[in-house]
């Protein structure tokens, strides 16, 4: 999904900081020789610079290798856009006169997927707020600094909040029992097509590669002997604050409240709607979810950054991910242990660390 800046200056802040995350994404573990066999590219897609780096592929078949990723990137953007013409507003244009529509395949397993993923974030995760998006402003290229939308408007939506659970899927048709029904995949499409470019990826014989979408990404194999070294942005700045090494098919994915937002009289709204309250999450400036698929990562992170610090070991658990890092307002870091053998903190002075096992779910200060 692209992601619309409303300024320059944070247009040149995040690229900065995307910049910093790939740079970092790709040294090597010590200062050898950059090896011969590293290949890495950039370009534009889903709206955030994608880099695809392949470690032990001859240049003949890194340039299929790049062209599949990019063609597989850019088919789920003109798929599941939101706003610009695509399958996804033809199919909520349809749902939303009530008519019952047929699907293909594709379509129907993607958002019985996406139902899933919302199901078991008690709706945390709610792809069926498009109009609550589309109303805070944030279905667009270029939102200006407006005021936010009219607190009647957001209750007269909550009212009668739709979720997944009004998209009705039988027989390969699609209906909806909302008509406030308005898909909005933007937390969870680019999981997807991280997904899909890593499957094509493999399907033409390539073990060791990193698929990353501005910071977001799926790792498979290894950079030759070491692993590959990826950074977790500081929520605060432009740097990295953590990194990890990921293992031999992991994705990496966060969600946070400075990736697209806007501010209005000194107050800083960003794009994570909380479908309880119709506002933007509270409380929680990022959530990191590391996990085998991307596309459940991604859903997670959106979730469990709205779930926040107090409620997060619940929706993880029944989302089936255990390796989970929130940081909140106060840069408290919340983790499982899983997650806290994973991760090394770059920052000079460690931060607080609460450690919650999802099974017992008691929290220890460390
Ligand atoms: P990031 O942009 O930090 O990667 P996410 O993956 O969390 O963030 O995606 C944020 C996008 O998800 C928003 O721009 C919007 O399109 C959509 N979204 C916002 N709130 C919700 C929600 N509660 N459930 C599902 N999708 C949401
Ligand atoms: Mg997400």
């Amino acid at each position: 999904m692209p992601i619309p800046k409303n300024s320059k200056q944070q247009l040149r802040t995040r690229v900065l900081s995307l910049l910093l995350i790939i740079i970092l994404t790709s040294l090597p573990l010590s200062c050898s020789k950059p090896p011969q066999q590293h290949h890495k590219t950039q370009f534009m897609a889903l709206g955030t610079l994608v880099t695809v780096s392949l470690w032990d592929v001859d240049d003949e078949l890194a340039a299929k290798a790049i062209s599949a990723v990019e063609s597989e990137l850019n088919h789920v953007s003109m798929t599941w856009h939101a706003w610009q013409p695509s399958t996804l507003t033809k199919i909520n244009d349809a749902l939303a006169t009530g008519a019952t529509i047929p699907a293909d395949p594709a379509t129907l397993s993607l958002l019985s997927r996406a139902r899933d993923l919302a199901r078991r974030s008690d709706q945390l995760f709610n792809p069926a707020i498009g109009k609550l998006i589309a109303l805070w402003g944030f279905q667009s290229d270029d939102r200006p600094d407006a005021p936010p939308p009219p607190k009647a408007e957001i209750e007269r939506l909550l009212a009668n909040l739709p979720d997944m659970n009004n998209l009705i899927i039988e027989k390969q048709t699609l209906r909806s029992t909302n008509m406030d029904l308005k898909i909005d995949l933007g937390g969870f499409a680019k999981g997807f097509a991280v997904d899909q470019a890593i499957s094509s990826l493999q399907e033409m014989g390539i073990k060791n590669a990193i698929v990353n979408a501005g910071g977001d990404l799926r790792a498979i194999g290894a950079h030759g002997e070491r692993p590959w070294r990826i950074g977790i942005r500081d929520p605060q700045s432009a740097g990295i604050i953590a990194t990890i090494d990921t293992g031999d098919d992991e994705s990496v994915f966060t969600s946070g409240n400075y990736e697209r937002f806007f501010t209005y009289d000194g107050v800083k709204y960003h794009h994570i709607i909380d479908p309880r309250t119709g506002y933007p999450a509270v409380g929680t400036l990022s959530a990191t979810v590391i996990h085998s698929d991307a596309s459940t990562a991604d859903a997670a992170a959106t979730a469990l950054l709205i779930a926040g610090s107090e409620n997060w070991q619940k929706i993880a658990r029944q989302m089936g991910v255990s390796q989970v890092m929130l940081i909140d307002s106060k840069m408290r870091i919340h983790m499982t242990p899983e997650m806290n053998q994973r991760v090394y903190f770059r920052t000079e002075t460690k931060p607080e660390i609460i450690i919650s096992d999802l099974d017992t779910q008691s929290g220890n200060q460390k």
